[in-house]
């Protein structure tokens, strides 16, 4: 357990931080696999200047962090996270703005992309009805630059606040969206380290993203959420707790990750209650109270197994945190 004992300084800090502040939280309820052990320090800062103060906090006491929106991408170690989560879940504005006859929507990183897919379909706006029942934070989002249906979050993107920390302070820069900084799966906030949800080095935190969007038909836009959450929930998305698709797909291979995996006969394959999916062979699913080290394993297990049968290595797309 890290011990904040004197690093705590609860008097040093303003009070609205340390009401932010819990000591040994259960994460697994905060991610959509339902895995993982407690968090030492959780903070859920409600304002930008309460993220300032929680990434300072942790930057000055050198106290190792990460950082979680949604969930829906991470698989968090049984035995928790030494150290302290940062959880963007608070900070949720949407906005609608308009700007030399254009429009945009802007919502805060822990804003949940379904809220953001509503907000845009109560106000008939077109450009992010593709990304309905996508799970998870706008701020995740971006930093995985999610894709649904052949539409990645980078082509509706505007630009992005992110906030950028160091021994001087943190300071919050603009970035306006570039085509080639992005690619499949890949964002210009992933550290160059690879260790996603960790907060150490100078890694951006999403503070907000604006997204140009349209004046469409209302009735259109919803018939596509509706049609998108439909497809969803017909190929099993939402019937176990899981992480979506555990590997990236590459054009390399010549078919889906998850056809290489059902070719391989692995549908089904279970360690503990870590199954591969019966009904989609990227998915792994938690049956009941699998571990995150029964997911390893079982990860493990079908990246051997499908080397073996074709030779391809997979590469893993969910997070492993901590
Ligand atoms: C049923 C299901 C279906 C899914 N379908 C899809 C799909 O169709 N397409 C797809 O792309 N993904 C899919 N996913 C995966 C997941 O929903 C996306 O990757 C999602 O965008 C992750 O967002 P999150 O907020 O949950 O991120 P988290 O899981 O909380 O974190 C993911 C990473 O983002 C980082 N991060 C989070 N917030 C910020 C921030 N504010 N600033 C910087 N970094 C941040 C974290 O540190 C971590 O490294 C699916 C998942 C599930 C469970």
């Amino acid at each position: 357990m890290f011990n904040l004992g004197e690093k705590e300084k609860k008097n040093s800090f303003p009070v609205k931080f340390c009401d932010i502040i819990q000591k040994n939280v259960k994460l697994s309820s905060f991610t959509s696999f339902k895995i993982g052990g407690n968090a030492d320090i959780y903070i859920r800062p409600s304002s930008q200047d309460e993220l300032v103060a929680a990434l300072m906090f942790i930057h000055a006491e050198r106290i190792p962090a990460i950082l979680l929106g949604g969930g829906s991408n991470l698989l968090i170690p049984d035995e928790g996270i030494r150290g302290a989560v940062i959880h963007t879940c608070r900070l949720n504005k949407i906005l609608l703005e308009e700007s030399a006859g254009h429009l945009f929507v802007q919502a805060e990183a822990g804003a949940l992309v379904q809220d953001l897919t509503e907000f845009c379909a109560e106000h008939g706006l077109t450009g992010l009805e593709d990304f309905a029942g996508l799970p998870g934070t706008v701020g995740g989002a971006v930093f995985m630059n999610a894709r649904c249906y052949e539409k990645s979050i980078s082509d509706v993107l505007f630009s992005v606040s992110a906030l950028y920390f160091s021994e001087k302070g943190c300071t919050l820069q603009e970035y306006n969206c570039r085509k080639e900084d992005w690619g499949y799966k890949q964002s210009p906030f992933q550290p160059s380290n690879k260790r996603y949800a960790s907060l150490d080095g100078n890694r951006p935190v999403i503070v907000s993203a604006t997204f140009g969007v349209e004046q469409g038909d209302a009735i259109l836009i919803r018939n596509i959420m509706e049609s998108r959450i439909t497809d969803r929930t017909s190929k099993g998305h939402f019937k176990l707790p899981s992480a979506g698709s555990v590997f990236k797909n590459n054009h390399a291979f010549g078919k889906p990750s998850g056809q290489l995996i059902d070719e391989a006969g692995l549908r089904g394959l279970r360690i503990g209650d870590a199954q591969v999916a019966p009904w989609h062979g990227n998915f792994i699913v938690n049956t009941g109270s699998a571990t995150a080290r029964d997911v390893v394993e079982l990860i493990e297990a079908v990246q051997r197994q499908v080397k073996d049968k074709t030779g391809f290595e997979l590469e893993p797309e969910i997070i492993f945190a901590g």
